[in-house]
């Protein structure tokens, strides 16, 4: 039930047809008898610097998840950016604090790791091969190279972006080897994709018929919940980490972040 002092919660893109957010926040919200709800706002990038303003205008609003296209242009719009959000130049999470302050950070890639780790796969010291260098590239890289692997070989279809996200990545932890590669994950401990290719029933960002059953399969797409890259590497004997838990295992950072307590211990 909606009361008078329900706190209020959201995620704003545009599109916003084929989130999972609210049903996260709200499943969760029931399960832990919290007062809250968390609605989709669709917002154009001409219309949400207005959006957030008015947003960021309601006092009991505690916090919403950015997603595309908004996630680099909330930086600018938030009174404070921190922990990976600042490294990466994009914000998924944004906290109102009770004096009015927004509050970014960006749990994409924590999340990612936090998968991973979930399901038994060892991160720290292993050699990875990512393939992608946009939104998701950039998280992935940053939170697997704080998460301590050895080193990242990054593939990606405009090579200057590559490059771009290794010298950064390198910058920021230099104790990762941080290299630009052709698109072949052969040799690697861990091989993810970061690219939107595999949205689409058929493609496949990279070719697994050559692994070595023991290298990890790991993808960002969440629909298909098994991508072509998923099924393929599975027919090969490779573990395989669906997209799905990249948001799945944010859900509890996100709850940290927006400092969202359960008023009663989970059954
Ligand atoms: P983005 O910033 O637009 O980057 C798209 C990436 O895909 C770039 O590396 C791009 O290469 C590459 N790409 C696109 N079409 C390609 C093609 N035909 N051939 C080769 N490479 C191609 O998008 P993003 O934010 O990184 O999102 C990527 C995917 O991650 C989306 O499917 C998104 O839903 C998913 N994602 C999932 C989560 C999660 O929690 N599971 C979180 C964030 C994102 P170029 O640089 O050459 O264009």
């Amino acid at each position: 039930m909606i009361t008078g002092k329900t706190r209020l919660y959201g995620i704003i893109g545009h599109p916003v047809g084929h989130v999972r957010v609210p049903m996260s926040f709200n499943d969760r919200f029931a399960r832990d008898g919290i007062d809250g709800v968390s609605l989709p706002f669709d917002a154009t990038p001409e219309n949400f610097s207005a959006a957030v303003r008015g947003l960021q205008a309601f006092q009991n609003l505690g916090g919403f998840v950015v997603t595309a296209p908004h996630k680099q242009a909330m930086v600018a719009l938030c009174d404070e950016v921190v922990g990976e959000a600042a490294l990466v130049g994009a914000v998924n999470t944004v906290r109102r604090d009770p004096d009015g302050g927004l509050i970014g950070d960006l749990f994409d890639g924590r999340g990612f790791v936090q998968g991973l780790l979930a399901h038994g796969h060892v991160v720290a010291g292993k050699r990875v091969f990512l393939c992608g260098a946009g939104g998701a590239g950039n998280a992935v890289a940053f939170a697997l190279a704080r998460a301590g692997v050895a080193s990242i070989t990054i593939h990606n279809r405009t090579e200057s972006r590559a490059h771009d996200l290794a010298q950064r990545v390198a910058a920021a932890y230099p104790s990762c080897e941080t290299r630009v590669g052709p698109k072949d994950p052969r040799g690697f401990d861990i091989a993810a994709n970061a690219t939107s290719v595999g949205l689409l029933e058929g493609e496949q960002s990279f070719d697994v018929s050559a692994l070595t059953p023991t290298t990890l399969v790991a993808e960002v797409i969440m629909k298909p919940e098994k991508t072509t890259l998923i099924l393929a590497a599975e027919a090969r004997g490779c573990p395989a980490q669906q997209g799905k838990y990249m948001l799945d295992y944010q859900m509890d950072l996100i709850f940290d972040f927006m400092r969202i307590q359960p008023a009663r211990q989970p059954a």
